[in-house]
Formats: structure tokens, sequence, C-alpha cells
């Protein structure tokens, strides 16, 4: 059987994996990028809203406010659901994500994240044009729409919070709304309109502009299996249906499944998830949706891609593996038949996904403490596709010894000890 030698594997073809590949081999490491699938940008990275969100200062920490932790305790809330079989397996990590939420150690989630989320859509755009799709790239922004005041009055304190951290948009009245997208109906209170975000509207797709621009700069894409990864005299090994790749240094960027490599190493870090759904409906007649829009009282959100209309879902708190249950989806379509001109489904099913989450709403970006030449890149929970290129950057300057463009030390996996 062959096997392949490089500098560095990369485990895991999502846009956080194929980020890090592409900032580490910019770095002159020669760089093999290892997937289960034939294809890279088919897990996580697949499936999200499309959005690099720049404005999203403040992780999605979880609510102090007693009446919306009532309802997401008697799972009406639109936002988060959960299933009740499986509360035994993720009440540890919900307790520990609550105790993370307290405004001091959100504040400090939210300030150690802040120069990722600021280089985010810089490290996009530089990407992008390397990899000549600028068509994946839209400078449209996205509306937040409130449907009662006081929602709409809670998000305007916290936009002009987020100002203060250079966060720009506006707060749009009815008519405003109308300018924006004449299409929507419903009776709203007001938005918000971030204009700075970017939206991509096929991010499966820019995963693979990405990969595509890994392989013609030099790159190598193996088919294998991580869990197959091993130490070895000198380095790391990874089987595949075509022999092994072996390489000095591995980095670990697998999403919600990285557990599966870190957890037999001997690694407790707190790798939770929250699953997501979306499927893609055909707008009807001639109806456009300019830029995605929110519907944050109703908890799901509509966003143009090039395959139509995705709807995706809030929080499912579920095991990362238990079989799919779509209720919120199920929940969101007359809502969103009413908000939108929409026709036909074009999925035969809804798609799920699992957001890879650390209950501090921070990743966990560099060395593994006890396996030299073993670093970590996953858990970027809400933001992956926005911090994919920042947190590859990160990685790869701290791999090659440069000066990292902003302080890692938040992001270690020891924090977790
Ligand atoms: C509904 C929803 C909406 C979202 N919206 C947004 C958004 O608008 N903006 C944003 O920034 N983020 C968003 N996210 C979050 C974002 O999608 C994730 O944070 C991101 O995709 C994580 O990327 P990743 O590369 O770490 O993981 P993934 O994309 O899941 O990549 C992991 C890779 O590992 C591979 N793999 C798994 N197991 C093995 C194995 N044993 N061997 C080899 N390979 C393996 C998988 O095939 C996959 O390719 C959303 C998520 C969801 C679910």
């Amino acid at each position: 059987m062959a096997e392949l030698k490089a500098d560095v594997l990369v485990l895991g073809a999502g846009m956080v994996g194929v980020s890090a590949a592409l900032h580490l081999q910019r770095r002159g490491r020669d760089v093999i990028l290892i997937d289960r699938q034939e294809l890279a940008g088919e897990g996580t990275s697949f499936g999200n809203a499309g959005l690099i969100e720049s404005a999203s200062v403040f992780p999605y920490m979880f609510p102090r406010d007693f009446t919306q932790i009532l309802q997401y305790a008697v799972n009406r809330s639109p936002q988060v659901r959960y299933q009740f079989s499986d509360l035994p397996d993720f009440l540890p990590w919900l307790v520990r994500y609550f105790l993370a939420s307290s405004p001091d150690r959100a504040l400090h989630s939210a300030m150690a994240e802040l120069p990722l989320i600021r280089r985010s859509l810089i490290e996009h755009e530089a990407l992008i044009a390397e990899a000549e799709v600028p068509e994946l790239l839209r400078r449209t922004g996205w509306i937040k729409l409130f449907r009662s005041d006081a929602t709409l009055a809670s998000a305007v304190g916290d936009f002009e919070r987020a100002r203060q951290y250079g966060v720009e948009g506006e707060v749009l009245d009815r008519q405003a709304i109308a300018a924006r997208e004449p299409n929507l109906t419903g009776e709203f209170a007001g938005a918000v309109y971030f204009s700075q975000p970017g939206f991509v509207p096929d991010p499966g797709g820019l995963a693979k502009a990405y990969t595509a621009l890994f392989k013609r700069k030099g790159g190598r894409f193996f088919v294998g299996d991580a869990r197959s990864l091993e130490q070895q005299a000198g380095g790391w090994r990874v089987a595949g249906t075509e022999g092994a790749a072996v390489a000095r240094e591995a980095v670990v960027a697998l999403g919600p499944w990285s557990d599966l490599v870190f957890r037999p190493l001997g690694y407790s870090i707190p790798l939770g998830v929250k699953r997501g759904y979306h499927l893609h409906l055909a707008p009807r007649g001639n109806a456009v949706l300019n830029s995605p829009v929110l519907d944050s009282d109703l908890g799901y959100l509509l966003a143009p891609m090039n395959r139509g209309i995705r709807l995706t879902t809030g929080v499912e708190f579920a095991r990362r593996d238990a079989p799919p249950t779509p209720i919120q989806l199920e929940r969101a379509l007359p809502r969103a038949h009413a908000l939108f001109p929409l026709g036909d489904a074009v999925d035969a099913k809804p798609w799920l996904g699992a957001r890879p989450c650390l209950p501090d709403m921070l990743p966990v970006i560099g060395k593994a403490p006890g396996h030299p030449g073993l670093w970590f890149d996953f858990g970027h929970q809400h933001h992956g596709l926005t911090l994919g290129p920042a947190t590859g950057r990160l990685l790869a300057e701290m791999m090659t010894g440069e000066t990292p463009f902003a302080d890692p030390r938040p992001f270690a996996a020891e924090r977790f000890k």
C-alpha cells in the first residue's frame, strides 16, 4: 500500500479544516487534507445560513432572563428545542454553558473572539479573490425582524452596545423594511439591519472552491477515516482506502466529530452540539429576497441561496447522532409561507447538521497539550463559516512560529483541565 508523506495532515475538510490547510500551505508547509467524504464541505459547512457574521460581537449565550428560561424549560421556545429523552446526555453540558454565560464571563468570551470576528470577512475576501469565485460572496448584509415592541427594544439595546465595537447598520421601521424587502408580509414592530456581514449563497460550494485552490497550489486531498489516527515515531499516520498518509504534525478539524479523535487520546474537552435543520423552497412567481432575513421572534431564518430559499432553524439540543426530529422546521414552515411567497420544497427531505460548541462559546485552537505535533482547531459553534479562515490563519501562525495576530490563550485546550 502506498504511503503519502507530507509536513502536516489536516483532518476534516469543512470550512475550518480547508482554511487551515490553505494558511499552512501559504507558509510553505506541504499539507494533506483528509476527509471521510470524497468531496470537501459536505458536513456542517454544507448546510449553514451562509452569513459571514462580522457583526456578531457577542456569542450566543445561555439566556439569563427568567421568562425565556421558563419558555426553554417547557420546550415552547421557537428558537430552542430539546429532545427530552436525550436530556441526561446534555444536561451537564447545559449547566456549564449556563455558568459560562454570566455577564462577566460572556463579555470575556466576546472580547477574546472579537479580533477573529473583525478579521473574518477580510480573510474570506482574500481567499475568494484567490479562488476566483467572486459570485460566492454577496455584500447584502442581513435583517433581523421583530414582531413585538419588547423584543425590538431589547435588540436595539444590543445593537447600540455592538456599535461601540464598530458594528454598523440601522434600525428599520415598517416602511424601511418594505423598501429593503418588498416581498415580506406581516405585522412587524421593526428590524435591525446589519450592513457589514457578507452572505455566501452556496456555503458548501465555497468550501469546495477553497479546496480546489488548495489543490491548484499543490495540496493533496486524501479520503480516510480520522479515527485511524495513530502516533508513530516522528509523527502521525492516518489510514485510507488507498494506503496511508503520514506527517510530522496533524490538525484535528473535524467539527462536531472532533471528539472521535481527541477522546481516545485521553482529552475530556466538553464538546457539545447544537443541532439545526434546513430545507430549500422555490420562491413563488417573481418574488425576490434580497438578503437573509431572521424572523427573530418566530425562530427561523430565510436565506436566498443559489439552490432556492433556504429555511434554517434555531437550536435543537439532542445527541449528535440521534435520528432527525425536524419539529422546529415543521413549525416554521407555515410562518415562513406567511412571511414570503414560497412555493414547493426543492429538497426531498430536511438537512440536519450539528454546530460544534464548547460551553464558553469559544473554539479550541492550539496545541494538544499531551501530544507533540498534534493541534486542535474545532468548536466554532454558530460561526464556523465566519471564522474558518481567520482561525486558520491563527493556527498556522502558531504552528509556524509567527507572531499570532490575536491572543491565542483564551482558545487553549488547557482551559478545560
Ligand atoms: C442550521 C445552521 C446554521 C448555521 N449558520 C451559520 C452561519 O450563518 N454562519 C456561520 O458562520 N456559521 C453558521 N453555522 C455554523 C457552521 O456551519 C459551523 O460552525 C461550521 O460549519 C463548522 O465547520 P467545521 O469545518 O468545523 O465542521 P464541518 O463542516 O462539519 O467539517 C468536519 C468534516 O469532518 C469530516 N469528518 C467527520 N468524521 C470524520 C472521520 N471519522 N474521518 C474523516 N473525516 C471526518 C466531515 O465529513 C466534515 O467534512 C450554522 C450551523 C447550522 C447547523
